[in-house]
């Protein structure tokens, strides 16, 4: 792993020592009965090509709606649909599980109405398990319109937590006790706390939910990431409150396990604290949030790995890329999820093992083999390129369905490639055949 010790330094902050993966301490902290419905438990642990051993490791998490294997990718349905793809086939390509948005279900359709027609799955016929995030992140990005990762360059700037994008304004503010916010609809006010989003979280009932955590950006200067932390913190706890109150107050339901988020940006010291503070809550495990720059994507995630609690599992909140989904494996994450298979599909970009193309050229006109030959999906076992890049031209949705299809099928093939290697012993060859061949096609510049 690349070293990032220069660009991360930072005063040293009650930082704890390193441990190795075979030190990393077990949690069994549970402290409300029904938390036993929920259940992870590890497989293979990854050995590095040294033989020593490494943070990835493969797993099974197990909800009222079955199981999951680790690692595993995490399709995304925003909105309580996988856009433009039934459900059938979204179990057809193979996703485990779905994973929507508190904020974006809780301003529509509202979440009374999903906890009457018997929580997301059922509402979204999607009968397998299923996340929601807090709300927290796109609440907290309309307050300066950043982008999840942003460079780092003026991180010390005064005033810059404050500070706004270009061309943005500023919709959130944040105090101790929540924050405030203007629908991205219809400009109305509204107000989300740890305790308002653990409710909503419950009456959209996923099987996976996470605690209200404040997302900074990579702008913000330290003494703000050291205050927003500890706000984090005292959040995580009022959290876990709730979501027991309201677990108790609910008992007919399925047991909704509760993550903990791990903020701390680019800082280690901060990230081991947040891994520290919240490893010794009982949590049914962890999301690794917040601002992070691609490069640091493995050094950051390694930390909290190495940090948390090894008996419980970690998601990464919101990766895009082949490279990302490897780096995120090898340091420990079990479960992430990523917009990209469908965002870029409805821009008609498509996956294959020697890169991302697009099919709005020309050279797609007949050409008329599937979208990746040999991919056993149900794109590329019935259409050919030649009819998709017609229905691109002709701006049929259609397009939009198929090329989702496949590029799903795509990602979650590649990390059950990735799963079978760690229990084969195979992982790092894997990796670097796969990579070397994705990166050297030299992917269409329009396939973004
Ligand atoms: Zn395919």
């Amino acid at each position: 792993m690349p070293s990032h010790t220069d660009s991360l330094a930072s005063p040293p902050l009650e930082v704890p020592s390193p441990t190795a993966p075979s030190e990393v301490p077990a949690s069994s902290v549970r402290q409300h009965p029904r938390q036993d419905e929920f259940g992870f438990e590890v497989g293979t642990r990854l050995s590095g090509p040294d033989g020593t051993p490494a943070l990835g490791r493969t797993g099974t998490i197990t909800t009222p709606h079955g199981q999951i294997r680790t690692p595993a990718f995490i399709t995304v349905g925003t909105k309580a649909t996988v856009k433009t793809v039934l459900p059938e086939s979204v179990k057809e390509f193979g996703a485990q599980a779905v994973l929507a948005n508190a904020y974006h279900l809780y301003l529509q359709p509202g979440s009374d109405v999903l906890d009457e027609a018997g929580g997301l799955g059922a509402f979204m016929n999607w009968d397998g398990p299923t996340f929601t995030d807090s709300g927290g992140f796109q609440v907290m990005s309309l307050g300066s319109g950043f982008k999840k990762v942003i460079d780092m360059t003026p991180v010390e700037t005064s005033g810059a937590d404050d500070a706004v994008a270009p061309g943005k304004e500023r919709l959130a503010n944040v105090d101790e006790d929540g924050v405030w916010f203007k629908s991205h609809l219809n400009g109305d006010m509204h107000r989300f706390s740890p305790e308002i989003s653990m409710g909503v979280q419950h009456q959209i009932g996923a099987d996976i939910m996470f605690a209200f955590d404040e997302l900074t950006t990579l702008h913000n200067s330290r003494g703000y990431q050291v205050e927003s932390l500890e706000r984090t913190r005292r959040w995580a706890q009022r959290c876990i409150a709730e979501h027991f109150r309201l677990t108790d107050e609910r008992g007919a339901k399925p047991y909704q396990a509760l993550f903990g988020v791990i903020q701390g940006a680019q800082y280690e010291d901060l990230r081991r604290k947040a891994c520290t503070d919240l490893g010794a809550m009982p949590f049914d495990g962890f999301g690794i949030g917040g601002a992070l720059e691609k490069e640091n994507l493995g050094t950051i995630v390694g930390w909290c790995s190495e940090t948390l609690p090894e008996d419980k599992p970690r998601h990464l909140l919101g990766i895009s890329e082949p490279d990302d989904i490897f780096t995120a494996i090898e340091n420990g994450a079990d479960t992430f999820d990523c917009v990209s298979p469908t965002r870029v599909a409805r821009n008609s970009a498509f996956y294959t093992p020697n890169g991302r193309f697009n099919l709005s050229g020309q050279r797609y006109k007949k050409d008329f083999t599937p979208l990746q030959e040999g991919c056993d999906c149900y794109t590329c076992t019935h259409y050919t390129r030649a009819y998709i890049h017609h229905l691109h031209k002709a701006k049929e949705m259609l397009s939009h369905t198929l090329i989702s299809i496949h590029n799903e099928r795509f990602v979650v093939r590649m990390v059950d490639d990735a799963r079978e290697a760690i229990e084969d012993g195979t992982f790092f060859e894997l990796k670097e055949r796969t990579l070397a061949a994705y990166y050297a096609g030299k992917p269409d510049p329009q396939g973004a």
